[in-house]
């Protein structure tokens, strides 16, 4: 029922997968027949805090049912405290504007960034380079800025002009020109295959760029809010970007995104602006999702739960030598590369059948994602599960 009406109604765009889910606890799942699922994907790294999270499920009640919106014509608390915040854990001197999702915030960095070269290089500088196998966002600007081309399809052309990628950190130095304004990277790559970059030639080059005064954008919409067992990977990477721009952990599930920039003053009123960002409701959510992971992370709950669930995967890779090439990523962003195409949807496949949830990346990685608060017992029920279900593959 649930697979007819979606296709009769629903625009194509997914490739899905018709399972009716009706019930979340934290990492685990429940579909309409009471089968339980391990979430090993927490829908693509957001959410953060578990499902039916019920200290977040408060917050949002409790807002909802006072005001949900106002509009960004009158200021709002719960959105002034959330940025805060955000200057807060990042540890850095920032402004946030608040978006709707990690394309949204994108844009956004790169209005500061053309904004920055028009005011300071009297629009001489404009251009923006990205890295292969980068990701950052499916509006028509933001896919031009991904380093893929197989985004870039010409059914929708024609796309912005300025933005271009290179295949190693390295190479940025080269592309470099009197035209760039931006570089913009993420510091593990999510959706191109769970791909860090070390941390000293992360370090180097935005030295580099700010030697030349090019402003340095991290795209943290998947690595941001400790996904990395840090507040925002940059942390981790100990560099201060010009731009940062987050998403999808922040809300725990509610829709948000976060341009957070060190340009304090490169805004003025008109310049950006939307009607739903920063809501009472979305940042309401936000603000109690960082408050527990706050906590979370004080605690060293985090830590336990980053390096136990890193002891489980290496079990696995060791394990399926057969399977697997390489064990990638940082924190809760890890990944397997596995040896071909086929036999990687084949293990999504049969994970799914065994009640496991696990995720694609590029470069044929095997990518997991779960709640951060995902629990020892969820972390050993779903690596059995993965263990079954890759026990079937040869
Ligand atoms: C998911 C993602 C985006 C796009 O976020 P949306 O909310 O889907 O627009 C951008 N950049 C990175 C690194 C992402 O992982």
């Amino acid at each position: 029922m649930l697979e007819q009406l979606d296709k009769q109604y629903v625009l194509h765009t997914y490739a899905r997968n018709y399972v009716n889910f009706k019930k979340g606890i934290n990492a685990t799942l429940f579909d309409e027949n009471d089968k339980d699922y391990i979430d090993f994907t927490s829908g693509i790294g957001v959410v953060s805090v578990g499902h039916g999270n019920q200290e977040v499920a408060q917050a949002i009640c409790n807002q909802a049912s006072n005001i949900t919106h106002i509009s960004n014509l009158y200021a709002i608390e719960p959105q002034a405290k959330l940025a805060e915040k955000i200057a807060k854990y990042s540890q850095m001197d920032v402004r946030t504007f608040f978006a709707n999702s990690g394309a949204e915030a994108n844009e956004g960095a790169i209005k500061i960034a053309r904004k920055y070269g028009k005011t300071k290089y009297d629009g001489k500088r404009y251009k923006v380079i990205t890295l292969e196998h980068s990701f950052h966002g499916r509006t028509i600007t933001t896919v031009k800025a991904t380093g893929q081309s197989s985004f870039h399809s010409p059914n929708f052309a024609p796309y912005p002009d300025g933005f271009s990628f290179n295949s190693a950190i390295d190479d940025i130095y080269n592309a470099i020109d009197d035209e760039t304004v931006a570089i913009m990277i993420e510091l593990v790559q999510g959706e191109g295959g769970v791909q860090p970059f070390e941390k000293e030639a992360v370090q180097e080059l935005a030295k580099f760029l700010k030697q030349r005064d090019i402003l340095l954008i991290i795209d943290e919409v998947q690595t941001g809010v400790y996904r990395t067992g840090e507040f925002l990977a940059s942390n981790l990477y100990e560099i201060e970007p010009d731009i940062v721009t987050l998403a999808k952990g922040l809300g725990g599930g509610v829709p948000i995104g976060a341009v957070v920039t060190t340009h304090k003053d490169i805004f003025e009123a008109g310049d950006h602006g939307s009607t739903f960002g920063g809501n009472y409701l979305c940042t309401a959510a936000a603000n109690k999702v960082l408050d527990i992971l706050e906590e979370y992370k004080d605690s060293g709950a985090l830590d336990e739960a980053i390096i136990y669930f890193d002891s489980k995967l290496n079990e696995i890779f060791e394990k399926y030598s057969n399977l697997f090439l390489q064990k990638v990523g940082i924190g809760l962003i890890k990944g397997l590369r596995v040896k071909d195409s086929d036999t990687l949807a084949l293990i999504i496949k049969k994970a799914f059948a065994e009640g496991v949830l696990v995720l694609k990346a590029g470069r044929n990685t095997l990518r997991l994602l779960p709640p951060l608060t995902i629990s020892k017992d969820e972390i050993n029920e779903g690596f059995k599960r993965l263990d079954d279900a890759l026990s079937k593959i040869d």
